[in-house]
């Protein structure tokens, strides 16, 4: 019997290529896949060394903050967890402002850990209300840490974040205050400094260019304060250990190598396209992608006051399921949509625009909707 081969193996190789509008993986630009492809290095010796500081730096950069960035391997949800894990205690109270999905993961890690979680759940589509997030810390005088997630990706809202941490602050200056930025920086403005936040979480699969892998964590000095007397377990996921390395330009434990050496190759094209400009491509992106779902019958879901730059929610036309559509344009266009999650699971898409995203990309997507859905009655009667 032949002995089996690698390339038996390959079976990614004969399949088309596929336009990924998800919100997380997204597409890679070829400078980083072929930064991806560098063999391993020592990640305790010199070559490695220039690697991290390098993106140590681009990432201070690309968050715009003074605040130490953490660069942990896990997926957005581990850098959830150190989150909990270095800045509760047993039995702490936390207010954990969630609209949606992703606001409830943060809520069901910090209950995993035996925090007091208080939600303000508000109702999916919407974004929270600064002045109902002051009137639960105003009631409960307890309450000395918020939750809050900037770009809900399973809604597509993205909350007034400076006018909820102002509005915390009015009421709490002392409070720690920790964003899941994982589907906004890097994309979408943020200030983690100007704007009080202690600290703010990205994920290199959404808008960074890079595949899963890396979670980058920016920690204030209160934060820190907070960090050296929280008295939860933590290993893995020690934000000290973690800053102890990092002056040291590597990192307590191995790393994801691969995806750093991506990371550095995104952050080069990062700082050649410039902040403002990716900013205003995403509202730009953002902007097109609601009108052009619009016109092709779709209900969009989010509030317009507050609909995100970053990914786009939309309800098929009755009658229409979403599972199938988005199975249509896959088999059909090569078009990766994503569906909805929890209760919209089979009811919603959402479209995906951040990253290495143009509007020739977007366009292909809704050439593909256009192919699959019937032609809505305003259109037709045209
Ligand atoms: C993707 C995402 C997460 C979860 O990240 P994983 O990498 O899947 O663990 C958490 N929060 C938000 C807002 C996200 O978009």
């Amino acid at each position: 019997m032949p002995a089996p081969t690698f390339q038996n193996l390959d079976l990614a190789s004969d399949a088309p290529a596929l336009n990924l509008r998800t919100p997380g993986p997204t597409p890679v630009p070829p400078a980083v896949r072929a930064a991806l492809a560098r063999d391993m290095l020592n990640h305790r010796g010199p070559e490695f060394a220039a690697v991290m500081s390098d993106c140590a730096e681009g990432l201070k950069w690309a968050f715009q903050t003074q605040h130490d960035v953490l660069v942990l391997t896990a997926s957005g949800t581990g850098g959830l967890e150190s989150v909990v894990a270095n800045l509760l205690s047993p039995g702490q109270r936390v207010l954990v402002v969630t609209i949606g999905y992703f606001g409830d993961r943060f809520a069901r890690i910090a209950r995993a850990y035996g925090a007091d979680v208080q939600e303000l759940a508000v109702e999916w589509g919407r974004a929270a209300d600064p002045a109902e997030v002051a009137a639960r810390l105003e009631a409960d005088p307890r309450i000395d840490t918020v939750f809050v997630t900037h770009n809900e990706t399973s809604t597509g809202v993205m909350n007034p974040l400076a006018e909820i941490t102002r509005a915390i602050r009015a009421v709490r200056p002392e409070a720690l205050i920790a964003v899941d930025g994982i589907s906004s920086v890097g994309s979408v403005p943020i200030l983690p400094d100007a704007w009080g936040c202690d600290v703010v979480v990205a994920g290199s699969q959404k808008g960074w260019m890079v595949p899963p892998g890396l979670v980058f964590v920016a920690v204030s000095p209160r934060a820190w304060e907070r960090q050296a007397r929280a008295s939860l377990p933590r290993f893995y996921f020690d934000w000290a250990a973690h800053k102890q390395d990092l002056d040291k330009h590597t990192t307590p434990w191995t790393p994801a190598v691969g995806i750093l050496f991506g990371l550095q190759a995104a952050l080069r094209l990062m700082r050649a396209e410039g902040l403002d400009a990716i900013f205003a491509r995403h509202e730009q992106l953002a902007r097109t992608t609601r009108a052009r779902l619009a016109d092709l019958g779709l209900r969009l879901f989010a509030d317009p006051a507050h609909a995100s730059w970053t990914v786009t929610t939309a309800l098929p036309p009755d009658g229409i399921d979403a599972r199938a559509l988005i199975r249509a344009v896959r088999e059909r266009h090569h078009v990766v949509l994503a569906g909805g999650q929890g209760a919209y699971e089979h009811r919603m898409i959402r479209v995906g625009h951040l990253g290495f995203v143009s509007q020739a990309d977007l366009d292909g997507a809704f050439e593909a909707l256009r192919a699959e859905l019937p032609v809505p009655a305003t259109t037709a009667a045209r």
